[in-house]
């Protein structure tokens, strides 16, 4: 993937990983992954269409998935894709929790630890800073 794509999929993320929405400005020892939202493994390429802004700690948790259980139905689901879906269909805020409103919602909180302590102490610390969470 050349600079230009990095960049492009950077600015169209306004800088904030697309799965939990933190700003990369708010985690900077930790820089930001293009990442591959259908991964190389599963025929995904470097089009723009297939990249998405990632913080560190969730798209090591995605790798190459694509799919996980529900954890309410226990049914296979397939996870977000932020550029067919919108987040807040299937995601809202309780304080620094992220509460999945649907089976991909769920699955997707789940398979990418979107909740694990420290991630939500991060955002609890900017939410009383006045930081967090973005505003839609
Ligand atoms: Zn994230």
């Amino acid at each position: 993937m050349d600079g230009r794509t990095a960049r492009l999929v950077r600015q169209r993320a306004a800088g904030s990983c697309e799965y939990c929405r933190l700003h990369e400005d708010q985690e900077p020892f930790f820089p930001f992954h293009i990442e591959h939202i259908f991964a190389r493994q599963h025929g995904g390429g470097d089009d723009i269409s297939n990249l998405a802004l990632s913080c560190h700690h969730d798209n090591l948790h995605k790798g190459t998935n694509l799919t996980g259980i529900d954890p309410r139905s226990r049914k296979l689901t397939r996870l977000f894709h932020p550029r067919r879906q919108r987040w807040s269909r299937h995601f809202l805020w309780a304080g620094p929790i992220i509460v999945g409103r649907t089976a991909v919602g769920r699955t997707t909180v789940a398979v990418l630890a979107l909740n694990a302590p420290d991630r939500a102490a991060l955002r609890e610390a900017l939410i009383e800073a006045g930081e967090f969470p973005p505003s839609d």
